[in-house]
This record gives structure tokens, sequence and C-alpha cells, in this order.
């Protein structure tokens, strides 16, 4: 079927990305609808499970442009695409003003700084599930109340499946509602679909081998079907292979009152990953989005264990909102304790005498400043490794988990496709967690999923808008 009315704007997605694109559509006159498969009015998205935090690579978004653009290219190591980094430094301020201006109550989450910008209420300082009624699921619904005021449109359960292309131009999409497939005819098209963390076939294809042993750490909605109907529209694709996630108790694969919190990060940057035989794996110190990457891509991402002793577990173990000190416990998490390395190799499953080895190697080399020596290398960059000497010590079996995709569609700075010669395809955008282009690389770096859902979706519907009244195509 056809529906008949023609649209200004159409959103794949009723996350944040979508939201905010055809919110500010509307509000600059454009007839708008978000098209979202989820069926229920609470319907699922990784923007409703959000801890709420709006920062720019841990930086208050309030700093001066020019100290975030330098934030972006410290955490990127200068591989995020100058134009999308100017943009989030130069919009992200505007952002909260506009999402305050439509009812989002921001609160400071901690004394840190930047957790300034945190939609309020924030979660509670527990592990597990907490999201219902918290800051992001919200706002995610008073966006679409602000929507409705001005005449925007939201079809439930309607999964966007194609993009309609005419001489090269995006003019609608098709989607399927309760079986049956309807075309909506728009000047312009924002894939906002949340990227594909929850896609198994794309995980192997650029991550690695065994996404059923990946903790998915995100609502499951977001499954790659922007990315490909954006590749079938002739859209570049841009660093696929790195995602944004953290590191869990194993336990989490069959707990849900293990995740998305609490992260083992600090605990690891500041200690030992080994895996059963007692070696290292990785570069501890370059931090828990690193470690969790490198374990996504192993043949066997459950086989890791972070060794630490009482002195890290008191100090890394009770930083972070909600601290794995006590929280892994808490939620049932296998914490295993001895007064000797060997026993608590034998309590974990690891070899004793490797065990033994690695942690005195280990030590030694943290003593004499040799991290490097180290192989693989022991690095500071995200943290200071600290020796395992205080008893008792202490094992957390531990899995890697994705939260959402870095790499994505090829974008401007206006959220406008782009080719893979570099032109734009008329008619056609993208914002949030199925972009590309800013976060990931060979450094992993990170900007932040909500200010670039929420700044991108904002530019996308400002473009549109100025595309359509400018009349261009
Ligand atoms: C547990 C957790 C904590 C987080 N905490 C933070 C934080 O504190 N700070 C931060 O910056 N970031 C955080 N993030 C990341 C952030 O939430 C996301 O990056 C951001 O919300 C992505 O928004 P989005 O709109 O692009 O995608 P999503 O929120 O995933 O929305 C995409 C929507 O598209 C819909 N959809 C998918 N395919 C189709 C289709 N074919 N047709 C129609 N609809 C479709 C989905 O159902 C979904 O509703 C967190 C994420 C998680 C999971």
């Amino acid at each position: 079927m056809t529906e008949d009315v023609e649209f200004d704007l159409l959103s794949i997605g009723g996350g944040f990305a979508g939201l905010v694109a055809a919110v500010r559509g509307a509000e600059l006159g454009l007839r708008t609808a978000v098209i979202e498969q989820g069926a229920d009015e609470g319907y699922l998205c990784s923007s409703r499970w959000a801890g709420g935090i709006f920062h720019v690579s841990y930086h208050d978004v309030k700093l001066p442009p020019a100290e975030l653009v330098a934030a972006i290219e410290r955490a990127t190591s200068e591989e995020a695409e100058p134009e999308l980094a100017a943009a989030i430094a130069e919009d992200c301020g505007r952002t909260v003003e506009w999402l305050a201006a439509q009812g989002a109550h921001f609160t400071s989450a901690s004394p840190i700084g930047w957790h300034r910008w945190t939609l309020a209420p924030p979660r509670a300082p527990v592990a597990g599930q907490d999201w219902r009624e918290r800051g992001p699921d919200l706002m995610i619904d008073r966006l679409r109340q602000r929507l409705e005021e001005r005449q925007g449109q939201i079809f439930l359960g309607a999964r966007a499946t194609s993009l309609r292309m005419e001489g090269g131009r995006c003019v609608g999409l098709t989607a399927r509602r309760g079986g049956a497939e309807f075309a909506l005819t728009a000047r312009a098209v924002i894939i906002a679909d949340g990227g594909f963390p929850g896609d198994a076939e794309l995980f192997r294809q650029h991550i690695g081998p065994r996404p059923d042993r990946v903790l998915q750490r995100h609502a499951g909605t977001a499954v790659g079907d922007g990315l490909r109907m954006a590749e079938d529209a002739g859209a570049a694709l841009t660093r696929l292979d790195r995602f944004y996630g953290h590191l869990l108790s194993r336990d989490a694969m069959h707990n849900d009152g293990l995740w998305p919190y609490p992260q083992i990060d600090a605990v690891a940057t500041a200690a030992l990953v080994v895996d059963p035989g007692g070696r290292r794996l990785l570069d501890e110190g370059l931090g828990g989005i690193s470690i969790t990457n490198d374990l996504a891509r192993l043949d066997d991402p459950l086989c890791a264990t972070v060794i630490c002793d009482a002195a890290i577990w008191d100090t890394a173990g009770r930083t972070a909102q909600i601290p794995p000190n006590p929280q892994l416990e808490r939620g049932g998490g296998t914490l295993w304790r001895a007064d000797t390395i060997a026993d608590l190799a034998g309590l974990a499953g690891l070899d004793p005498a490797t065990t033994g080895e690695t942690v005195a190697a280990y030590n030694e080399a943290v003593r004499s400043g040799a991290g490097a020596a180290l192989s693989p290398p022991r690095s500071s960059k995200s943290g200071i490794p600290k020796p395992i000497e205080t008893p008792p010590f202490f094992a957390i079996p531990i899995c890697a988990g994705i939260t959402n995709t870095m790499g994505g569609i090829a974008t401007d700075g206006n959220g406008c496709v782009r080719r893979p010669d570099g032109s734009v395809i008329s008619g056609l955008y993208a914002a949030g967690g199925c972009t590309g282009g800013l976060e990931g690389g060979g450094a992993l770096g990170y900007v932040g999923g909500l200010i670039k859902a929420c700044v991108f979706g904002l530019r996308a519907g400002e473009a549109a808008a100025r595309q359509i009244r400018s009349g261009g195509t």
C-alpha cells in the first residue's frame, strides 16, 4: 500500500537521533514522521537505557569549542574526521540547551566535571537493569510528545526495509507493518536506526568470530538495517571494526542483574587480564574499551579473568558511579578470593604455576617501570598499573559487552550521507549510532553516544529544512 501523505522529513528510528531530527524539523515547519519498528508506546531502544551523561570525550559540553576539538583529537589520535569533530564541538552546548527547551531536566550526577549534563533522574547506584522512568527513558517520551504537539507523526510497529531512490536521490522509503508492505514519499529521509551491535552476521564480518560469546549490552533493537539500506543506495561505510563497550562479570551472560552495570573496566586497567593458562592476553593499560574490543576479537571471548589484590579492589574497585566493589557480589557475580595467588588460581580454574609467574613478572615490571618490556607490553595510557601484592587476592571471570558500534554510514558535518567519492546523496541523511567517521580507528577514540546522536540529529533536521526551503534536491 502507498500512504497518501507526502512528508518533508522521515526519520528511521525513534531513539534520540531520529526523534531529535524529527522534532527539530517539525519546529522548523516540516511535515515529519518517525518510522519505529517497536510496536509498544514504551518501545525499546538503547537511548532509553543510557546512563544519560552528555559529554564530549569525557569533557563538559559547555567548554569552548577549541578545547573540545582538542579533546576529541586527543581521544582519537586525530583520526576523527575534522568536519565531524568541529560540528560536535560547535553545537554540543546549543544541543543541550535545545533539549532543555524541549523539557529535558539535567542534573550533575556526581562532582566529576563531565557528569554535569546528566538527564534527571539519574540511574540508582545499583547493579543490573534500572532504566525505566530514569532521565533518558522519560526524555524519549517527552520528545515524542513534542513531535505530536507539532503535528509530527510516529508510525509504531513499522520496520523500514529499503530506501526509495530516483535519479540518485532519496525520495522516501518502504516499510513493513503487521505483515504488509507500505511506501512513504518524503523529500528527506534520516537514517537513525542505532547501528549494528545486535546483528550477528555484521559482527562476524567486521568485528570478531563469536558474537554469541559477547554480551549484548544494549536494547537489541539495532541490527544494521540502516547500514544495509544506505549501502544499497550507494553510501560509503567507514570504520566498521570498532565498538564502544565495557567489561562485565562473565555471569552477566546469564544473569540480567549484572548488566549493563557494574563495569569491571577500572579494576582490569589497574591490574591483570589472563587466559585460563595464566598468561596475559593484552595491554590492560589501554583501558576498558580497548580491552573489550581485544577480547571480542578472540576465538573465545569468554576466556578472560581479571586478577587484582585487596589494595586495587578497595581503590579502583570503588571508582565509577556503580562500582564493582561491592555491586558485583550484590548482583550475584563471581568474585574469587584467596590469600595466595596459587590458591586463587586453583579456585578460578587458572594454571597456578603460570599465573604465579605472570603476577611476579608483572609486579617486577611495575616496580621497575619496565611495562613496555612485557609481552604483551603494559602501557599506562588509561590507568597506572598497580602491583598485586596485598592479600587477599581476587579473581573476576569477565566478558566483553558491546554497547554500540563506532563506525557506520559516512556523512558530512550536517549528517548528509556521502558516497565513496565524497559527493553527497541528495535527500539522504544519517545520525547517531549508525554513523561513522568520528569515533573508532586505531586509537579506539570515544566521543559519546548521546551527544553524537543529538548533535547530528539536530543538524540533520536543520539541514533537511534548509534543503527543502531552497527547493534543493
Ligand atoms: C546501557 C547503556 C548506557 C549508555 N550510557 C550512555 C551515556 O551515559 N552517555 C552516552 O553518551 N551514551 C551512552 N550510551 C550510548 C547511547 O545510548 C547511544 O549511543 C544513543 O542513544 C544512540 O541513539 P540512536 O538514536 O542512534 O539509536 P537507538 O537508541 O538505538 O535508536 C534506534 C531506534 O531505531 C529503531 N529501528 C532500528 N531499525 C529500524 C528499522 N529498520 N525501522 C524502524 N525502526 C528501526 C530501533 O527500534 C530504535 O528505537 C549508552 C548505551 C547503553 C546501551
